[in-house]
């Protein structure tokens, strides 16, 4: 049998990566690179000419004589960590399909869990902003699912307490292939959350797949038409063809979020879902998550800690 293409591709290996990313030098290059591809302009005025204040690495505007920060009004902004921390940092986020705690992250960096933590729901904030508002279209597998609650919180047991409802929706060619994913957190699953996140996350022209439940035929609202293919629920309703890539994504998430993370807070439960979106959808090019997580991160308005630690995310 052919080697799965996705599992053993290569990736960034850790020397690829210490090569291209080893040095302060290097990663605030790449952070510059990113900011101006076609080179330095002033925020404040749109100037192209400028020089470089060596001592503090500022860019100044020979027009407007405005000093700007590589980083300021991005998701790096004041930080006391150096740029290569926070490159090891999206090194282990993107190049690992389980994700990685924040303890252990911590000390992998050599950092204490709490900046750790910081550094990662930064990144996936930025992973979950990027993702936002971009549609699904074709065929689409739609299945409604919990995180959290009691350890093992499988599919069923629709409503338990302590479990945070979240919809997953796989777009896959006519064929079946998986294409990209969307997973957001819902309200419930009533008629009215599933047309918000169908006319949020489904184009007009997806065919929707699900099982029995009623919510499901609300994404009429966005456009899309609905089969369903009832299931009967059970260990049988995972081994129905049609929701095969629906339900290998669910349960790798479940896998996933067990293995790495002891309990996950409900009002950060969209940043741990947009973080293993981002990694899917990206699946076919591992090597090249990193640049485009930096592309996107330069892009970030930033987020202060006090923020990302109260924030009821919403995706
Ligand atoms: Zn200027």
């Amino acid at each position: 049998m052919a080697r799965n293409a996705v599992q053993f591709q290569k990736g960034l290996s850790e020397p690829a990566f210490e090569r291209q990313y080893g040095t302060e030098e290097q990663c605030r290059a790449a952070v510059v690179a990113s900011r101006w591809p076609d080179g330095f302009v002033c925020p404040a005025c749109d100037g192209r000419e400028h020089s470089v204040v060596k001592t503090r690495g500022l860019f100044q505007c020979t027009a407007c004589r405005r000093q700007t920060s590589p980083i300021a009004g991005t998701i790096f902004a004041s930080t006391k960590l150096p740029l290569r921390t926070w490159f090891r940092a999206m090194y282990h986020m993107t190049q690992t399909k389980q994700g990685i705690s924040s303890i252990e992250l911590g000390r992998r960096l050599g950092v204490t869990q709490t900046t750790a933590w910081k550094v990662k729901h930064k990144l996936k904030q930025v992973m979950l902003e990027r993702d936002a508002s971009k549609q699904l279209t074709g065929r689409v597998e739609i299945d409604d699912a919990y995180l959290g609650g009691e350890r093992s919180g499988g599919k069923r047991g629709r409503g338990a307490a302590g479990k945070t409802p979240f919809v997953a929706a796989v777009e896959t060619t006519p064929d079946g292939k998986p294409v990209s994913i969307k997973l957001r957190r819902v309200s419930g699953f009533s008629g009215q959350a599933l047309s918000a996140f169908a006319k949020r996350c489904l184009g007009p022209s997806c065919t929707v797949v699900s099982d029995g439940l009623r919510c499901f035929a609300s994404v009429a609202d966005a456009g899309c038409s609905h089969q369903m293919i009832k299931t009967g629920g059970g260990p049988a309703a995972a081994r129905k063809p049609a929701f095969k890539w629906v339900n290998t994504a669910l349960g790798n998430i479940k896998a996933s979020i067990a293995a790495t993370y002891r309990a996950i807070n409900s009002k950060h439960v969209p940043r741990y879902l947009a973080e293993f979106e981002y990694r899917f959808n990206r699946r076919y090019d591992l090597a090249a998550i990193l640049p485009r997580l930096c592309w996107a991160s330069v892009r970030t308005t930033p987020m202060p800690y006090r923020l990302l630690k109260l924030a009821e995310v919403y995706a």
